[in-house]
Parts: C-alpha cells; structure tokens; sequence
C-alpha cells in the first residue's frame, strides 16, 4: 500500500528523532508558541529572548514570592526608581531598603537583597554568576531563584518550579505526589520537556499557564495549548489532580500593644532579632486568651505563615528602650504589615 507523504514524514523525523524528542519538542514548540501569542507585559519581563538585565529579574522573583503580580509590579517599579542597579542598592541604607520593602513582609528577603547586593559588588565584580549552582551561594537566594535568574538571564536549561509548574505537571502527568515530593516529580517532568534555548521564556510560560489557564479550581482546558499531552484531561480527572495537602491548623497567637503619646509623640522600638529584625513596632507583648478577651478594644487580626495574632491596642505610659517620634513622622520608618494595621487604629 502506498504511504501518504505526511506518513512518509513521521516516519523519517521518527528515524531522525527518537518518539520522546519528538514529543519533548513539540510540548514545548506549541507552549512557546502560546506564550508569545498571549504573554502578560509585566515591567520585570522580557518576551522572547535573553533578559539583559538580572538585577531586575532577581528582586522582582524575591518580591514574587508569597506575593501576587498585581502587588508587585508597583513595588518593583518604586523599587526600581530609588535603586535602579545593583550597585545602588548595594550603597544604600538599611533603613531605605526596608523602608520600599514596607509591607510586602517576610522581611529577610529585603535583607538578604541588601547583603547580596554588596557581596556581589565587593566580591564578583558588581556581576552575576550565570549558573544555578553557583548563583545559589549566595545569600537569599535558593535554588528556585538560582534556576529563575540563570534560565532568565542567561539561558540555562533548568526548570523553575512553582505552585503553579507543580499544578500543571500534576494534571499532565497525573502525578499522586503531594507537597516537597510533588515539587520534586514536577520537577524530573519540565526538565524532560525543557528545550535547550529559549530556557527563560519556556519556564515563564509554564508559569504562566498555571496561573491563567490552568488554575486551580476551574481551568480553561478548551483553550489549553498543551491539552493533547494532558493525561488528567483525558481521563476526564483534572479536578483530581494535584492531590490536595493535608491542611495544618494554624496555633492562634494574642497580644497586648502598649500606645505611648507624649506631647504628639509616639514611643516606638527596634526589633533586634527574629523576623522582622530592624523593623520598628510599637512596644507589645504576648497574653493568654483570657486577658485577650477581657480587653474592650476592636483587634487587629493578622496571619503570618505559622500562626495567627490578635492584637489588641492599650493606652500607656511605661519605661522601655526605643525612642519618641513625632506622630506626624511615624510613618518615615519602616514597619510591618502587622504594625502598620496598628497605626491604622490611631490614625
Ligand atoms: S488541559 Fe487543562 S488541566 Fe491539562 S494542562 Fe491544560 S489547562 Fe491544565
């Protein structure tokens, strides 16, 4: 019988690419192809070819993290406004660092940029290394923002994978794992997928069919450039998968802040350790629920990743280590989320 020339052509390619290749190439052709067609403009993104700048990649990946797009594209852009290189951050106060990471919490990340920021500039010549493995020595930044900088910036072939990678892995593959082993199975699965160019725009649109199309509760899979390798969608399973987390209840925390106003100033201290170190707070103090409860005041409620605070402001007059602020320059210091919700209630 004779075979049609699109016969004859699989079976050439086939001779020429093993069946896998074939596959691997063409997840990520038609990937790509999508995310070149739909990419979001974000002012930390570059489409279709190398990043130029990885000073911009590296903050806006730590500010990503624990923190939604829409948050950060105008933090980055502040950011980018009072230190626009690397250079600039490395030569600016802790205090101003702080102060633009003012309410994007978990604090260490602006600390550790700061730290990095001069380790780079007195130790590796102001330059990023372009590996993973060695961008992952530095301080603050892991192994998913080493993979994030060197696949963006500099054309590394290794996957990032976030909720949202390990979300659309787990569809594709039908993947049981949950938590740290379903990262790790995500993982094994992209780096398969992974072309050898174009490494920084191939993790962004996964990335990014995760976080449009693939989400979490009602994906779009009519409109899924990779529906035809999507195992869970064939089996008609994709609210199956991933497999949910077992759920961790959160210990509730109380608190009592001290408010101290003396001719229109406002008593305030430095944290020295944990956390929020070098942070400033009003003073306060860790209580039972019994006395939580038997303050008459409205709380101020707040969840952190391990716990949740109520707090609960009283008017004193007290002895402590910390300084006297004009109330109308509070807000020159940086605080925390928590604290500043605090002020809130004396504004
Ligand atoms: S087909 Fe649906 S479930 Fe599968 S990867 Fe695409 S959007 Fe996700």
């Amino acid at each position: 019988m004779k075979k049609s020339s699109k016969g004859f052509l699989s079976d050439l390619l086939l001779s020429i690419y093993p069946l896998h290749c074939l596959f691997m190439r063409e997840f990520s052709e038609k990937l790509l192809a999508w995310y070149y067609d739909v990419a979001r403009e974000l002012p930390f993104r570059v489409v279709g070819k190398v990043h130029p700048n990885p000073y911009h990649v590296w903050v806006s990946e730590i500010m990503l993290q624990q923190t939604t797009v829409a948050t950060v594209i105008d933090y980055f852009n502040r950011w980018m406004t009072r230190f626009p290189t690397l250079q600039d951050l490395a030569d600016a106060d802790e205090h101003d660092v702080l102060k633009a990471w003012e309410g994007l919490g978990y604090y260490s990340r602006a600390r550790n940029l700061h730290f990095t920021a001069k380790d780079l500039v007195d130790n590796y010549g102001g330059q990023f290394p372009s590996m993973s493995k060695e961008l992952v020595k530095l301080k603050g930044i892991g192994p998913y923002t080493a993979a994030a900088i060197s696949s963006i910036a500099f054309d590394e072939s290794i996957v990032v994978v976030d909720g949202n990678v390990c979300r659309v892995m787990a569809r594709l593959h039908m993947l049981p794992e949950v938590a740290k082993a379903l990262e790790e199975s995500a993982r094994l699965k992209a780096q398969k997928v992974m072309p050898d160019h174009h490494c920084g725009d191939f993790n962004s649109a996964l990335m990014e069919l995760g976080a449009t199309l693939c989400s979490p509760t009602s994906p779009s899979c009519e409109d899924c450039p990779v529906q035809e390798f999507c195992k869970a969608y064939a089996k008609n399973k994709v609210d199956q998968f991933p497999k949910p987390k077992p759920k961790l209840a959160q210990p509730q925390k109380y608190g009592k802040v001290f408010w101290m106003e003396r001719d229109g100033k406002v008593f305030i201290r430095k944290r020295t350790e944990g956390l929020l170190k070098n942070l400033w707070e009003l003073p306060w103090v860790e209580i039972d629920s019994k006395e939580f409860d038997q303050i008459d005041q409205k709380p101020v409620r707040h969840v952190f990743s391990h716990f949740k605070l109520g707090l609960k402001v009283i008017d004193a007059d007290l002895e402590s280590e910390g300084i006297w602020v004009e109330k109308s320059k509070l807000l020159d210091y940086p605080f925390s989320k928590l604290m500043l919700k605090v002020l809130g209630t004396k504004s």
